[in-house]
């Protein structure tokens, strides 16, 4: 038995990490053979070849075969995890609706070829941004797939998270568990900290509201842009790894005590509207992911979870012509 990978993108920052790690058996483990494909926009396809002969190099046991391509229905032929990295990145001058508008093009294409190719149970996380608002236009031209098989990536925030926490109350990232980050990939995403525990002892009774209100929530909502300042360029073997998480719990399932954040369909839990790939928390089991249910939520949460909420409805207005 082998499963197919598919990975969108694969020649650049983010795929150059995501290939090799999934090659060497770090999403599914060392028993599981794994069929890599690899798509990208003709112009990028030698230096793709490159990648793959680098694969072939590494004489990994896991990897079984290579596919290099520009042709998505190809690409997703009964693909089993697709990895939708790939995207149009922001030009100077560039305002967001044509962000939006040239990122539609490209994953509604690619929704249509899911559709087509890829296998009835497949699982897609889309990492390229605007990630909620690409995996909500792939689902959509996707009507023959299952809509919670598609997610958009929240777990690099949420790990960011997690790691500042760690660096403020001395502990191993290990140790903190149920942090939340709720709403879009953006800076209006909110890294809900009520929730999170040590131990027993909730985090917020441990750290006070103004550092999590002023230093904590801004340096989780501005870490990209910090790192882009340290390295020269973005963040990506972080992004990589965190993709890994994603789909890793997705398809192996969640620590018992603990859960993670997805941005997945939203299905109206806790007021968010409907229609609009949303994060959450969630527990993952038997390769589905279900909404942590039932959390008090507080003026400062609700009102910042609808800000998140209110920016994706408008990114869908945007685009809406494309659904
Ligand atoms: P990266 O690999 O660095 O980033 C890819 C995408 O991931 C971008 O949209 C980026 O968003 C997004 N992203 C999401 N989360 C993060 C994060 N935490 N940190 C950094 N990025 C994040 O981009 P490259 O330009 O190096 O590579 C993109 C590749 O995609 C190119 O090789 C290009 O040819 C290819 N491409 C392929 C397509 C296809 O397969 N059909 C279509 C379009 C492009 P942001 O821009 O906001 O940083």
């Amino acid at each position: 038995m082998s499963k197919t990978i598919t990975i969108t993108g694969a020649a650049g920052q983010i795929g150059y990490q995501l290939a090799f790690r999934i090659a060497s058996g770090q999403l599914l483990g060392t028993d599981e053979k794994i069929n890599l494909n690899l798509l990208e926009i003709t112009p990028a396809l030698n230096a793709l070849n490159g990648v793959a002969m680098e694969l072939e190099d590494c004489a990994f046991s896991t990897l079984n075969k290579i596919t290099v391509t520009d042709n998505p229905d190809i690409a997703f032929q009964d693909t089993d995890f697709s990895f939708l990295v790939g995207a149009k990145p922001r030009g100077p001058g560039m305002e967001r609706s044509d962000l939006l508008i040239g990122n539609a093009a490209i994953f509604s294409l690619q929704g249509k070829a899911l559709n087509d190719n890829a296998s009835r149970d497949v699982k897609v996380l889309v990492v390229g941004n605007p990630a909620n608002t690409n995996a909500l236009i792939a689902m959509s031209n996707a009507p023959d797939l299952r809509p919670n098989s598609f997610t958009a990536m929240m777990r690099l925030d949420h790990n960011r998270a997690i790691a500042q926490l760690a660096h403020k109350t001395g502990v191993h990232s290990n140790e903190i568990k149920q942090m939340i980050i709720w709403g879009n990939h953006s800076t209006t995403q909110y890294p809900d900290i009520n929730h999170a525990l040590i131990g027993d002892q909730k985090i917020n009774t441990l750290v006070d509201h103004d550092w999590i209100k002023n230093e904590f929530i801004p340096k989780v909502q501005v870490r990209g842009a910090e790192i882009i300042k340290a390295r020269g360029l973005s963040s990506a073997a972080s992004a990589a790894s965190a993709a890994i998480d994603h789909m890793n719990n997705w398809e192996l399932g969640t620590a018992e005590d603990d859960w993670v954040s997805m941005a997945i369909p939203s299905d109206g839990s806790y007021g968010i509207a409907e229609g609009i790939i949303y994060s959450f928390p969630v527990t993952c089991s038997n390769g589905q992911y279900e909404i942590i249910q039932g959390l008090e939520i507080d003026d400062f949460s609700r009102e910042a979870m609808h800000a998140s909420e209110s920016e994706l409805l408008e990114e869908k207005e945007a685009i809406k012509h494309l659904l």
